[in-house]
């Protein structure tokens, strides 16, 4: 491993330079920008390059910009719980126009940070397309870069079907930018993306149709967090319509809407989001110069390590596949710079990842869906609560919360614990830390509830389900 600062060497004439590294890393996102930094801390020589913002996904059209939308749309609900609590006042109005730019100036300051954090490690930072042209080389433009390793954490990119007219629809990375609130939005996918934007609009004022294929949204989380979530979405006013296919658009006559073909009859929208799924980020990245491989499915192919089927070059992040988290790749990015540049084996820990959705109300959720745990070969007791949240004996909202262990019957260890109510993620960061613990059910009724609040439900429920 070369010294900072002498590491980098310029070889042949100004027109074919080539430019050396210890680490490679294509793509400033989550992952990316993790392992850039903390490498260059273990001494490495770094650069990074990156074709669009710094931050990637998260950053720029993901978590970050989906929150605000997200604290953006509570408010009505929140104006209209208060009349309950006494608050009085004319109605009120929301304008697209502040939240949208108000969203890509705190984007643009989170940017400049991640850029500034780079530099001030000494990670040098080239801007644009990054290219494979070799195991062990990398090209962007004209010139040409060398490095012992290569990581690669290029993340997704929104994949929609081939359906006529599907060049109406809008994708996440438009959704955030639109020049108005569309009043008729179709959101289609069932999955969290399509879920948290069917709640943001609805929040704001659209009125959503949310159209999934299957008989359930929400595919892979517990069934009874899925049911539940599907009829307060319902109740807070989402059209959700499973079973349902979209199966081509066009454009109205008068160019005033999109026209929707559904498989239960046609319907005009003013926007139109595919939610349906991200592909791996390998367009032009020149995987064919080296021997980098794919799972079936279509992701990097990586060791425990990160390592590809080709030595020098790793992949980390969404382009791998498996959990498409933000706090997934940041880990990952941490176990490779240790391993690699830091004198310090490790590997990231998949077990008990918790994830919310940022619905409304959320979901918070880690460890084992009944349906899992069942399926594994343990025989589960369930323990759940379905009640409605002091606040909304007063507001007059209707919104309910659920929660729900899943206990392990042997061995009374705790498999997995989920909500959907208020502040459901922020409920299930602290639970995960218990369940990784390996706390059993017992370690959650010895515990002193905190009063009065929603999350003391998980450490009172005593009667287990019939
Ligand atoms: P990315 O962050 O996607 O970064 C990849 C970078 O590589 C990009 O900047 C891209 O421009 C760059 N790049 C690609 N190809 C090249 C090339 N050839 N040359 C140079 N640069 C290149 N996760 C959560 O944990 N919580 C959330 O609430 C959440 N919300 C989300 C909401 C939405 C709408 C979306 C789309 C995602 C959300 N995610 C969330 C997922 C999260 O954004 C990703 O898991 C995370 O960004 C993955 O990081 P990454 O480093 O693998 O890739
Ligand atoms: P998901 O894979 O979660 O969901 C895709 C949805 O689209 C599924 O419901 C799928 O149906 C459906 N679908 C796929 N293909 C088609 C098709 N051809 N026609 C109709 N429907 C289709 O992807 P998302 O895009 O929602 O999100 C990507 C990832 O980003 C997530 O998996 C998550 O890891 C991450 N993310 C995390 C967030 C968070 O942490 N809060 C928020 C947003 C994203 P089916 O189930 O039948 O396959």
């Amino acid at each position: 491993m070369a010294q900072r600062g002498i590491g980098m060497r310029f070889l042949g004439d100004f027109m074919t330079q080539q430019i050396e590294y210890d680490l490679l890393v294509i793509g400033a996102g989550s992952g990316g920008v993790r392992a850039a930094r903390k490498s260059a801390e273990f001494g490495a020589r770094v650069a990074v390059i990156e074709k669009a913002a710094f931050g990637g996904t998260c950053v720029n059209v993901g978590c970050i910009p989906k929150k605000l939308y997200v604290y953006a749309s509570q408010y009505g609900a929140a104006w209209r719980d208060s009349s309950g609590f006494g608050w009085q006042c004319e109605e009120i109005s929301f304008d697209w126009n502040t939240l949208r730019d108000n969203k890509t100036k705190e984007i643009a300051r989170l940017n400049a940070i991640y850029e500034r954090l780079l530099a001030a490690t000494g990670v040098d930072i080239i801007q644009g397309h990054g290219k494979l042209t070799g195991p062990k080389k990398v090209s962007v433009g004209d010139t040409s870069y060398r490095a012992e390793k290569i990581l690669l954490a290029t993340g997704t990119w929104p994949a929609v079907p081939e359906i006529p007219g599907i060049e109406l629809a809008l994708t996440s990375n438009e959704i955030f930018d639109l020049p108005r609130l569309p009043k008729r939005l179709l959101i289609v996918g069932g999955g969290y993306i399509a879920t948290e934007f069917a709640s943001i609009f609805s929040g704001l004022g659209s009125r959503v149709t949310q159209s999934y294929r299957g008989e359930l949204f929400l595919r892979g989380f517990d069934r009874d967090v899925r049911r539940f979530l599907a009829e307060e979405m319902q109740k807070a006013g989402v059209d959700l319509r499973f079973n349902h296919h979209v199966t081509a658009l066009q454009r109205d006559p008068s160019n005033a809407s999109i026209v929707a073909l559904l498989s239960d009859g046609e319907a005009a929208f003013d926007a139109v989001l595919f939610a349906t799924g991200r592909r791996p980020n390998i367009a032009k990245l020149g995987l064919e110069s080296t021997g980098v491989t794919l799972t079936e499915q279509g992701y990097l192919s990586v060791n425990a390590d990160f390592q590809t089927s080709e030595p020098s070059i790793y992949a980390l992040g969404d382009l791998t596949g498996g959990w498409e988290l933000t706090p997934v790749a940041i880990g990952e990015a941490m176990a490779f710079a240790k391993t690699q540049f830091g004198r310090q084996p490790s590997r990231m820990d998949y077990h008990c990842i918790p994830t919310a959705v940022f619905s409304q109300p959320p979901i918070g959720t880690v460890g084992m869906t009944e349906e899992e745990a069942t399926a594994t070969g343990h025989k589960v007791v369930v323990f759940e609560s379905n009640f409605r949240p002091l606040k909304h004996t007063v507001s007059g909202s209707e919104e309910r919360t659920y929660m729900k262990l899943v206990v392990d019957q042997t061995s009374d260890r705790v498999l997995g614990a989920h909500m959907v109510g208020s502040d459901a993620g922020e409920i299930c960061q602290g639970l995960g830390i218990a369940l990784k613990l390996g706390a059993t059910k017992a370690d959650f009724d010895c515990m002193v509830g905190v009063h009065p609040t929603a999350a003391e439900e998980f450490v009172t429920m005593r009667t287990p389900r019939a």
